[in-house]
């Protein structure tokens, strides 16, 4: 049986990634130190046999006993609010955190993904993003902890690729939402959603033309799920290309949950103003394609944030 090592398992992306690795019949191991986890996003695995959890801080030495597959490096916090809240730690998560795992996976020889971002791109110049834009980064801004951690993990995971042969997988993964994501962690999905069915301002940051791309989490994780099986150990974008504004994506909430006003506040530093991945990439080599369009998306998630914020 193939056993898999999942950090941040306790997260909104780890969790979802248990539970495909154990519908592929795989031992998952979930690995997290609960500062931006929870629990309630695994509590249903605890009872399977193939499942372990350590509650375990990856930027101290990692020891799981017996082989291992395949691990994913998934640790972090991954909200510009978090980075602020928590500098230092986010910072080793993505640094000290990685290095560990690489020794981890090189002792058990093991295949290691590392979770990547759009962030390496930073404030970006070119638009969309292709993997080979070397972006656009202020290293000392108030996303620089997140954003220099990612861009230094991506250097050490292919250092122990070309040094010590390890393979080595990097997603970077673009804006991605679905239930799961902490009601209170700040990003314009979880915000917006808690507003409006508070009965709160919808808090849109500068005048909200900046735009992302949403990606639905199943997709993402199918995609993931290809890069690991895949022989390609450059960085592959992952994320859904259909674009919108900060703007208009609040007025799709207000118009779903039927309440809300918009209040506008001030443009956080270093925001970028527009962020869309190129997936050709994905494409050509997984063969991998979006398949849930916002509008399902967020119909799905809205019935994830009825029965949890209150
Ligand atoms: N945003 C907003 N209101 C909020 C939270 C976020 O207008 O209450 C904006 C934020 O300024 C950014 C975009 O929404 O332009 C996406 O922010 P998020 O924190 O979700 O992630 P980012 O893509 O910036 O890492």
């Amino acid at each position: 049986m193939k056993r898999v090592l999942i950090t941040g398992a306790a997260g909104f992306l780890g969790s979802h990634l248990c539970d495909r690795f154990i519908a592929e019949g795989m031992h998952v191991i979930g690995m997290d130190n609960l500062l931006t986890g929870s629990l309630s996003n695994i509590e249903h695995l605890f009872p399977l046999e193939h499942f372990e959890f350590y509650h375990h801080d990856v930027s101290k030495f990692v020891h799981v006993p017996g082989h291992i597959d395949y691990i994913l490096h998934f640790a972090s916090p991954a909200s510009p609010i978090d980075y602020l809240k928590m500098p230092i730690q986010t910072l080793k998560v993505s640094s000290l955190g990685t290095h560990n795992l690489l020794g981890f996976a090189k002792v058990k020889n093991a295949r290691i993904l590392v979770a990547s971002t759009s962030e390496v791109y930073g404030d970006p110049l070119i638009h969309p993003q292709k993997e080979d834009y070397w972006g656009n980064v202020n290293p000392i801004g108030p996303r620089g902890v997140y954003d220099e951690a990612k861009r230094f993990q991506e250097a050490i995971t292919m250092a122990y690729h070309n040094f010590h042969g390890l393979e080595t997988r990097i997603v970077r993964i673009f804006n991605t939402y679905g239930p799961r994501m902490r009601v209170e962690d700040g990003r314009a999905l979880p915000a917006f959603f808690s507003q409006a069915i508070r009965d709160e301002e919808i808090t849109v940051f500068g005048d909200g033309s900046q735009t992302r791309s949403f990606c639905f989490v199943d997709d993402l994780v199918e995609g993931i799920y290809r890069l690991l099986m895949s022989d390609y150990h450059l960085p592959v974008n992952i994320g859904n290309p259909e674009e919108i504004s900060i703007l208009d994506f609040a007025q799709e909430v207000i118009n779903m949950v039927g309440k809300g006003r918009l209040a506008f506040r001030p443009l956080p530093m270093d925001d970028p103003k527009q962020r869309r991945p190129d997936i050709t990439l994905a494409q050509e080599l997984l063969g991998w394609n979006p398949r849930v369009g916002r509008k399902e998306g967020v119909a799905k998630t809205y019935e994830y944030f009825k029965k949890v914020v209150v």
